[in-house]
């Protein structure tokens, strides 16, 4: 996978990386813990960039949202989802019907 940055200050993708000191565990007896992790930076103001999905990877997802889509168009519907919601019910109560110890 690509990974691509965006500033979130100018939108610019001119990045570089640098060493920048982060935290990474919260109190407890050792007190915070600044780690040094490699960090985008955006090359005109120096603002952290965030990383940001390429127009591949937006394609490939876009690809998959057309694959999956009929899989859970049911799901959405009010009336499918009813008559789950039925037939689990039932299906309850036979089991319990089924195993109560008599
Ligand atoms: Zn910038």
């Amino acid at each position: 996978m690509e990974l691509t940055y965006q500033c979130p200050k100018c939108g610019g993708n001119d990045i570089y990386f640098a060493k920048r000191q982060r935290i990474v565990g919260l109190g407890g007896i050792y007190g915070n813990r600044g780690k040094m992790v490699d960090t985008p930076l955006c090359k005109v103001c120096s603002e952290i960039a965030n990383p940001m999905a390429t127009s591949s990877e937006i394609k490939e997802a876009k690809a998959w949202a057309k694959i999956v889509a009929p899989l859970v168009k049911p799901f959405a519907n009010p009336i499918f989802q009813n008559r789950i919601f039925q037939s689990a019910f039932l299906l309850a109560v036979l089991a319990i019907a089924f195993f109560w110890p008599a």
